[in-house]
């Protein structure tokens, strides 16, 4: 199946967020209000004054069809009172009582609801695609959202959304780029969560890891909850080079374990939603690597 393209995000929480056991539903929200193209930073700082750990919504479809990451997959989100525990939420951007949503934000829907339902295994149908007003059948929130409009686009949404499911064998995938954080340099250190001691070469010390490889893996870290990675091995020089053209000699693969945290197989699916050029898999780790700088050439060696 295509994959969404999802515009990577990573922002701060005020409180430790909460790992979803469950996940058997998806709500559709709007912005409200405005038909304004609300953007994650913006509802992460609305989210923040209500006193939510930050942004509450998983996902954000602006009005171009950008999908922008919010608050990490495998969190409880903060967007539907009584519903958050079960579900994942997606906020399209604008005011939909009176307009409609733009086609693009009904395909990027409709295709990030279809990847979202093959992973969670749920199926694809208004029992489980739902608009906010729905999961508070009792009316405690008294919201209106997602807007009229959208709600009776649901149906469109769904029908699109089993298109990408089972009918499209399209593959052509280009991942976003992660986005440039700043942060502080600190001695030997190489981000912000990885020190150049896990990386350097095992028989001489050197370490020469590229920033793209380093940048990306610090999105996984985030996009898993923000455990730990264990680096198995990162920098090889010259002397210990495995083959004529080990891509771990110009610092650009390493190898990764999967975190006890997860299953071998959600471990995957993270990796292979970032733009890693090589994937290779063993037994409880995968070797990643940017030989192309990291633009997701998804070349898949198996293992
Ligand atoms: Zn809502
Ligand atoms: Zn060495």
């Amino acid at each position: 199946m295509k994959k969404a393209k999802i515009i990577e995000k990573r922002f701060s929480f005020f409180n430790d967020l909460v790992p979803r056991l469950n996940t058997s539903r998806i709500v559709i929200h709007h912005t409200g209000g405005a038909d304004i193209d609300a953007y994650a930073e913006q509802i992460h700082t609305w989210h923040l004054e209500k006193g939510y750990a930050g942004i509450g919504y998983h996902f954000v479809i602006r009005k171009s069809g950008d999908i922008e990451r919010g608050r990490p997959l495998w969190t409880v989100g903060a967007h539907a009172y009584g519903a958050n525990s079960d579900s994942i939420g997606i906020h399209l951007s604008g005011d939909f009582t009176y307009n409609a949503p733009s086609k693009e934000q009904i395909e990027s829907c409709a295709l990030l609801i279809a990847n979202l339902a093959e992973n969670y295994n749920i199926p694809i149908d208004r029992q489980h695609i739902l608009g906010h007003r729905e999961v508070d059948p009792a009316g405690l929130s008294g919201t209106s959202c997602p807007g009229n409009m959208l709600l009776t686009m649901l149906d469109v949404i769904v029908s699109k959304a089993n298109w990408y499911r089972f009918n499209n064998a399209d593959t052509v995938d280009t991942p976003a780029e992660p986005p440039k954080i700043i942060w502080k340099p600190r001695a030997g250190m190489l981000s912000e969560h990885f020190a150049e001691s896990e990386f350097a070469c095992e028989c001489c010390g050197k370490c020469e890891m590229d920033p793209r490889l380093i940048e990306l893996l610090e999105q996984l870290r985030y996009n898993i909850g923000g455990y730990p990675l264990y680096i198995l091995e990162g920098y090889r020089c010259a002397q210990n080079a495995e083959g004529i053209d080990d891509l771990h000699c110009t610092g650009k693969a390493a190898t990764v374990a999967c975190p006890r945290q997860l299953t071998f197989g959600q471990f995957k699916w993270y990796v292979e939603n970032l733009p890693f050029d090589g994937i290779e898999y063993y037994s409880n780790f995968a070797d990643v690597d940017v030989r192309n700088g990291g633009i997701g050439s998804k070349i898949f060696l198996g293992g």
